[in-house]
């Protein structure tokens, strides 16, 4: 089939890009640059450099590609950002995303993969999270997601749009050769800080909040291998044949593990030390996000392959030892 990746030069769509095309897929890209790479994705893929709300754009290479599914990536996706600047999420993560459905529409093409998140969960009250708990997301980002997983329930039924929307926990590591993998600035994200505070690229992490109620005092989160979530993407394909269904899928190992370990596991695998220094807690981190990912395992062709922290962290090594600068180098 002939895929359209919308969001292909970021990190998890750069993936989702080669995994389609590792289970025989032909991958297109859509993707404006704002924060992907175009190094990250193969010169044979073809590549649009245009905005997803551009319909009229959208809309003739959905045509002249004949596309047959389309997958979303491209979001805003900084919670602090977020909150200071709400209009620049809504409009990118749900106007724009509402354009890209109605040129879909306009032209015949109802089958979709949304890139959704555990933040539209808000903080939950039971651990492990499971698909049908309540959502109240505490920020803007969280809400933009939750607010297309609702206008889709609603494209399916008026217009038959059949989609999946994968909500996703802690996307981490890198391709397992090495050649693509995080690289985003800012960064903000636990593992490639703690192997950049390992090598010294970056001053020594800090570690936000010591005194959560949790087993070491730190958060707990769910992390899972970028490849992993990618594969899910795929494997849900012949779910999307009936016209006008929606599934809604957590995405995790369920494998709940604290930033000490991340550290500890990031020492391991570098043979560094992560110089570090206990910092008070981050705004709106949860103390506990972890998945029950039962529904993705048992409905779809899919099993994790990365189900150790160890494992996750050995690729993002690889990948930022051989390439320090990211795809600046
Ligand atoms: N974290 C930290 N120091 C950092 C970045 C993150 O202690 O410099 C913690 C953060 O508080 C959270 C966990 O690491 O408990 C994962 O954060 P990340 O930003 O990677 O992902 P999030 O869970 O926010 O999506």
């Amino acid at each position: 089939m002939n895929i359209l990746i919308v969001g292909g030069a970021g990190y998890i769509g750069s993936h989702c890009v080669r995994q389609v095309a590792a289970a025989g897929h032909r991958p297109v890209v859509i993707d404006n640059l704002a924060f992907g790479h175009r190094a990250a994705v193969a010169p044979d893929v073809p590549f649009y450099d245009v905005n997803l709300g551009d319909e009229a754009a959208v809309g003739k290479i959905l045509v002249d590609e004949k596309i047959d599914i389309v997958m979303h990536f491209a979001a805003f996706a900084y919670v602090g950002e977020s909150v200071h600047d709400p209009l620049k999420y809504y409009f990118n993560n749900v106007v724009a995303t509402l354009g890209l459905l109605r040129a879909m529409l306009a032209k015949g093409v109802k089958k979709f993969v949304f890139s959704s998140t555990c933040a539209t969960y808000g903080i939950p009250e039971k651990m492990p999270l499971v698909e049908t708990m309540p959502q109240a997301p505490i920020n803007p980002y969280g809400q933009t997601k939750l607010d297309v997983e609702n206008a889709l329930k609603s494209l399916a039924l008026a217009h038959g749009l059949s989609f999946a929307a994968f909500r996703y926990f802690n996307a981490a590591g890198a391709a397992e050769d090495g050649t693509i993998g995080e690289d985003h600035n800012p960064e903000t994200h636990l593992i490639p800080l703690a192997i950049d505070a390992a090598t010294g690229k970056r001053p020594p992490l800090q570690l936000f909040g010591t005194d959560y109620p949790t087993p070491d005092g730190t958060c707990l989160r769910d992390y899972v291998h970028v490849d992993d979530l990618s594969r899910a993407h795929i494997a849900v394909f012949p779910k999307l044949e009936t016209p006008g269904v929606g599934f809604f899928y957590n995405l995790g190992t369920g494998t709940p593990t604290s930033v000490r370990e991340v550290i500890k596991a990031v020492e391991k695998v570098t043979g560094k030390k992560v110089p570090y220094t206990e910092a008070p807690r981050r705004a709106g981190d949860p103390p506990a996000l972890y998945a029950d990912s039962t529904k993705a395992k048992t409905g779809l062709d899919w099993k994790v392959k990365y189900n150790d922290i160890e494992s996750i962290v050995a690729t993002a090594w690889k990948w930022h030892s051989a390439h320090p600068n990211g795809f600046g180098k």
